[in-house]
């Protein structure tokens, strides 16, 4: 089976959060179960930066978008077995930035991904890829689907591949001003409410879930919620009509990436036989962040996360004294909004020594507080998948959610003697019902046979890609 993967980020070439890490080991985890896998990405500034070696593929393309036409040109890297094509536009791509600036969105954003859907649909036919499955992801690969139907003229399309959509977040649907819609060059017919228009808009996302063969999202329980009016992003409605084609796979996690025994990051590396490394790798973290080392036998809260409302920063907000009452550290990592920011640098300096945070993307220190930290915090008031906690897991950090979406699925709270279960779950989005969870960790905390007990189960759970695999296929597999 041929799948061409299409995705507006891939990691390690460039990376905003989870889409780019399910890019990058989803496609190889079907490769490795015999499938034929090649992907497309945007020629961003970050993959130039990063010096891969490119090819060439002497292929350039001319893309219609709107009465305008570009040319796009076609590169190619090959990585673990895998080929990824590059569509390269500087105008669009080459920018600080993949999809915005810190204050608001690039506003050629629909342009630039009309431009890339429509590269990589033309590329397919250019190459006579002619693949069975063309699977794509989120708002920036939503209009594929028409694309392949209509022809990226919008005029119609010999070969008919089967499709395959996946959310991997509701809450950014790619949505722009109807008046905008003759940049597709699609027919009149499919700015309708069944397919694109949303309330006069244009809905990428929604021309992804109306006209993909199969629609998938990133955990079995945010497959559930996004029929409600809570989660559903004013989708719910028409997501509950699609729901016979609607699958919930949870994310794998990619363990070459994220394994204590063979994390190079790690001041010592670490397995669920023997944590004593995880002392070492907490020091480390202290020190780093340069909080008081004579606390390395305090509980050490981390956290690494897009500082916005929806990763629970608002409830943060509200707990945070509370919390800093418990006699507790805590290391934060992130970007994202600038009054967390604010908030965040004011919490390091309410609690110094106690409370550290840096702001900024920064790989390297991601895994050391994976490995370093004692609890992972991730309250999002929604979360489709969520993979630090399943990192956590495997790192013996153990998390504490809010029971939603992949955190519901992935974490099972523990049982009240403790022996069963490997986190902390809280049902309601408050602060008094995430510190009840934080003060039942604290305790079993204080019982060092029973914590370790409870990091070594969560630390032999199989969270890895070849699971979800299996699940991607049976659903191309069942494409009538
Ligand atoms: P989302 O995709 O909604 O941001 P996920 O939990 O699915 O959330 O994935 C986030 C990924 O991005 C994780 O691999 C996480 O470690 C990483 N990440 C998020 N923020 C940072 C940061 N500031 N520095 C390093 N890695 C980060």
């Amino acid at each position: 089976m041929k799948v061409v993967y299409i995705s507006s980020e891939i990691s390690p070439y460039a990376s905003t959060g989870g889409l780019a890490d399910v890019a990058g080991a989803l496609p190889k985890a079907l490769a490795e179960s015999g499938l034929d896998v090649c992907r497309i990405m945007p020629m961003y500034r970050p993959v130039y930066d990063k010096g891969y070696s490119l090819q060439d593929t002497g292929v350039t393309l001319k893309i219609p978008v709107g009465f305008r036409t570009y040319k796009a040109h076609i590169r190619f890297h090959e990585m673990e077995g895998i080929r990824t094509y590059f569509v390269e536009r500087d105008e669009f791509f080459d920018r600080r930035e993949l999809y915005s600036l810190p204050d608001r969105d690039y506003e050629d954003n629909f342009e630039r991904f009309i431009f890339f859907q429509k590269a990589a649909v033309a590329l397919m036919d250019e190459l006579g890829l002619a693949p069975d499955i063309v699977h794509s992801n989120d708002w920036q690969g939503g209009l594929v689907p028409a694309f392949l139907e209509h022809g990226i003229q919008g005029i119609g399309r010999a070969a008919k591949e089967k499709t395959v959509f996946t959310i991997h977040n509701l809450a950014y649907q790619g949505i722009f001003p109807g008046s905008d819609y003759a940049y597709t060059n699609l027919p009149f017919s499919c700015f309708s409410i069944e397919q694109l228009e949303f309330y006069g808009n244009v809905n990428c996302l929604k021309g992804g879930v109306s006209m993909a063969d199969r629609v998938t999202t990133v955990s079995r329980r945010y497959a559930e919620e996004i029929l409600q009016p809570e989660f559903g992003c004013g989708l719910d409605g028409y997501l509950t009509k699609i729901q016979d084609r609607l699958h919930g796979i949870v994310n794998g996690v990619d363990y070459s990436v994220w394994d204590p025994q063979a994390d190079s990051y790690l001041a010592r590396t670490y397995g669920p036989d023997d944590l004593s490394g995880k002392a070492e790798c907490k020091k480390d973290l202290l020190k780093v962040m340069k909080l008081d080392r004579r606390r390395g036998n305090r509980p050490l809260i981390g956290m690494v996360s897009r500082m916005v409302d929806h990763k629970g920063f608002d409830l943060l907000v509200q707990a945070m004294p509370e919390i800093m009452k418990e006699d507790v550290s805590f290391v934060l990592l992130g970007s994202g909004m600038k009054e967390y920011h604010e908030a965040a640098q004011e919490w390091s300096r309410m609690w110094p020594g106690r409370f550290g945070v840096y702001i900024g993307y920064n790989d390297e220190l991601s895994h050391k507080i994976e490995g370093g930290a004692d609890i992972f915090l991730m309250p999002s008031k929604f979360e489709p998948c969520g993979l630090n906690q399943i990192y956590s897991l495997r790192y013996g950090t153990v998390p504490i959610v809010h029971a939603v979406g992949g955190l519901d699925d992935t974490i099972q709270d523990v049982s009240e003697d403790g022996t069963g279960g490997n986190g902390f779950k809280f049902n309601t989005y408050t602060s008094d019902d995430l510190l009840a969870s934080l003060r039942r960790a604290l305790q079993l905390y204080r019982k060092p046979d029973a914590w370790r007990a409870l990091q070594r189960r969560g630390m032999k759970q199989d969270y890895s890609w070849t699971r979800a695999a299996k699940e991607y296929i049976a659903v191309y597999e069942n494409i009538g």
